[in-house]
């Protein structure tokens, strides 16, 4: 009898399992998918919001809610500034809406980004037609006349047509209390992603999985590492034996063409830091050492800036790779925008590439002109 592989869940990290579960078994197995939605990918929702993709917030449903919901000239108040409700933000923008962003933290993107790079997002969200509000609490959100009345414990009332809650995530455990399997923040998960049940296997938004830099089981809750997850576990549900050596926690988005990208430890108050900051542009840096590893980044710069752009894969490729770079510290202390120098020079390159996570080169999905 075939082998028969039950996924529950057909995102990110479920269709990589399944992938890697057909290039690696010997012999064509049983796979059943078990999901309460169609499978699609969450990170694409932004563009279907803004109607650049056909059909592929939160859900699937609430996205087309949304869209029902928005006119143009349409007043939409996201509660919450956080990394997703900032992916987002262009979409409610191109759909004609005024948008305004209320936050409790007393800065925005209180977990992506410090308060010298959220300053600066919050001045050129400003520029841009947005209006944005740090420190507030939301204590009511009540019907008024076919709109909606938000009130806070501080500070003026605001009038919504659409709103929007994007207060953080929660890990959806509550289906498996009572299984037996063992739950901290997520599903603990082994070198190998194993649960504590034998056969059963986490992966994605639901894993607590090795995080690369800190050396600590951490929830990311972002696509690569859901990728990374589900590649590793289906290889290991085929039968191969494959450890999972952790991910690179990054964070990048672009808010009205500005990037903005936080790498690893970004927020390591026991690094050594070393920051440069343009106003004028707007730009900043932030590297975050550990000893002679650059442990953590912040970016921030305009889309345009073709050496924002670069910096930002040059940066991850400086964390996720842990080279040292003992020779160059002194260089970026002194300047912490010439970032490319560093990266050629200590051939960050050469340390990457022969990186894999099945421990092989990728292989192109059926029809694929390329490896993805
Ligand atoms: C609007 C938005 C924008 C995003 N943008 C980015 C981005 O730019 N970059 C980035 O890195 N990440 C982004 N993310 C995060 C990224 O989408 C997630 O990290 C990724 O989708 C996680 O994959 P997953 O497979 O673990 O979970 P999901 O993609 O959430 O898939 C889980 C699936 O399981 C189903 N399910 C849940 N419980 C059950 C159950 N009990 N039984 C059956 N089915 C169940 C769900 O309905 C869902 O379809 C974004 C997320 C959102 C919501």
């Amino acid at each position: 009898m075939a082998t028969r592989h039950l996924i529950i869940g057909g995102g990110t990290a479920g269709m990589n399992a399944m992938r890697a579960i057909r290039e690696e078994e010997g012999e064509r197995s049983e796979i059943t998918l078990v999901s309460a939605e169609k499978p699609y990918s969450r990170m694409v929702l932004p563009y279907y919001l803004d109607r650049s993709i056909a059909e592929s917030h939160w859900t699937l449903d609430q996205c087309r809610n949304l869209i029902a919901q928005t006119k143009a000239g349409s007043h939409v108040v996201m509660v919450g500034a956080g990394f997703i409700s900032f992916t987002i933000l262009n979409s409610i923008l191109a759909l004609g809406a005024k948008l305004t962003i209320v936050e409790i933290a007393p800065r925005i993107l209180p977990r992506m980004i410090d308060a010298t790079g959220a300053d600066l997002t919050a001045r050129w969200l400003k520029q841009h037609g947005v209006d944005v509000r740090a420190g507030v609490q939301l204590t009511k959100i009540e019907d008024a006349r076919g709109r909606k009345r938000l009130s806070f414990k501080t500070g003026p009332d605001i009038l919504a047509d659409v709103v929007i809650m994007a207060t953080g995530i929660k890990t959806n455990l509550d289906w498996l209390k009572g299984s037996g399997i063992t739950i901290n923040r997520g599903v603990v998960v082994d070198s190998h992603l194993r649960t504590n049940e034998p056969n059963v296997y986490a992966a994605g938004d639901i894993a607590e999985g090795l995080d690369r830099i800190s050396g600590h089981s951490e929830i990311h809750a972002i696509e690569p590492t859901a990728q990374e997850h589900g590649r590793v576990v289906g290889s290991n549900m085929a039968g191969r034996d494959v450890s999972y050596h952790g991910s690179v926690l990054m964070n990048i988005v672009e808010v009205c063409h500005l990037d903005i990208a936080s790498f690893g430890a970004w927020d390591d108050a026991k690094a050594e830091a070393v920051s440069g900051l343009k106003p004028d542009r707007p730009a900043y840096r932030k590297l975050l050492f550990t000893g002679n590893r650059l442990t953590g980044a912040i970016i921030l710069g305009p889309s345009k800036d073709i050496w924002t752009t670069n910096d930002v894969g040059m940066l991850k490729g400086l964390v996720q790779s842990g080279v040292s770079l003992a020779r160059f510290k002194d260089h970026l202390r002194r300047n912490p925008f010439d970032v490319k120098p560093v990266f050629i020079a200590s051939n960050t390159t050469s340390a990457l590439l022969p990186e894999t996570v099945l421990g092989r080169p990728s292989k192109a999905p059926a029809g694929t002109p390329v490896a993805v």
